[in-house]
């Protein structure tokens, strides 16, 4: 049986990265979306709240049978400890692969026998990042067509913007 985990920030979950669960799904017998702490990102969301939303949001988008880990430490410990065969990670821009390159050779270097399968986001993601979801919210812009509405309430309760 072919596991793979979905390793990320997921801060907060959007419509990119449940496109990216639904593709990966079709692929592997079983997907674990993992929320791992990165010492290098200051979050919005606290890992216990990142891994609520994940599951909240992927239960909406009738996705609700893929289990959601959170994780702190190595992501190729984290594939070892749930006996998975491959990281998986999306790839949007040009501007994505560098990093990501970088990183899947460092997990291969680390662990040899995990793999980084990389799937490439639907066009009409492809500009859709948390970041840009979290500045446009934090103006009190509109991202109902960016991530689910228990993420789109989450943030307006953390960000006090209607
Ligand atoms: P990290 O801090 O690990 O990069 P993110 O939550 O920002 O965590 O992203 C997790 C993964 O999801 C990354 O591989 C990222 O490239 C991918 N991703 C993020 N947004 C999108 C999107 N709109 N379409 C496809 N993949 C995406």
């Amino acid at each position: 049986m072919s596991k793979a985990i979905y390793p990320g920030s997921f801060d907060p979950i959007t419509y990119g990265h449940i496109d990216v669960v639904q593709r990966a799904r079709k692929v592997f017998d079983e997907l674990i979306v993992a929320v791992v702490t990165n010492p290098q990102k200051q979050t919005l969301f606290t890992l216990e709240e990142r891994r609520e939303l994940c599951e909240r949001a992927l239960e909406e988008a009738g996705l609700g049978d893929v289990p959601v880990i959170t994780w702190d430490g190595l992501v190729v410990d984290c594939a070892k400890h749930h006996g998975a065969i491959a990281i998986v990670r999306g790839l949007r821009a040009n501007s994505d692969f560098e990093r990501e390159f970088q990183m899947a050779l460092t997990n291969r270097d680390l662990n040899g026998e995990v793999e980084s399968v990389f799937f490439m986001t639907s066009a009409e993601y492809s500009f859709l990042s948390s970041s840009l979801v979290k500045e446009i919210k934090s103006f009190g812009g509109d991202v109902s067509r960016y991530v689910p509405r228990v993420v789109e309430a989450a943030l307006a309760r953390k960000l006090r913007k209607p």
